[in-house]
């Protein structure tokens, strides 16, 4: 399963995060999820949530954020940002886009105790 493999990246990151500050626990993870990743947020938060079993992270809250794509438009030449594939540029509907990112997952703050 996609979700947990991605989970269980991101706890390594926490472990060793966590660790370095020297905390007992982990009690808040505010994640931000690429809107090109193909994940769906029911799916990660489960998948979260087992993969965090007999880690410092078990029990933790999870804050999701869903963040829009980086893209250039040929077309109108402008830097915009997208949600979901197969999506248009914003500004004038074409689909000439060249998108960056948007497909991962990133650790972006950590609650600790
Ligand atoms: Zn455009």
């Amino acid at each position: 399963m996609h979700e947990l493999s991605l989970c269980y990246e991101a706890l390594a990151l926490i472990g060793q995060q966590a660790g370095r500050h020297g905390a007992r626990r982990v009690t808040g993870v505010w994640l931000e999820l690429g809107a090109l990743s193909c994940i769906e947020e029911s799916a990660l938060r489960f998948a979260f949530g087992s993969a965090c079993r007999g880690t410092l992270a078990e029990g933790s809250m999870l804050h999701l954020a869903v963040r829009a794509a980086p893209a250039w438009c040929w077309h109108c030449g402008a830097a915009v940002e997208i949600s979901r594939h197969g999506a248009g540029c914003p500004r004038c509907g074409g689909h000439e886009l060249q998108v960056s990112g948007g497909d991962s997952l990133r650790v972006r703050q950590l609650e600790l105790e």
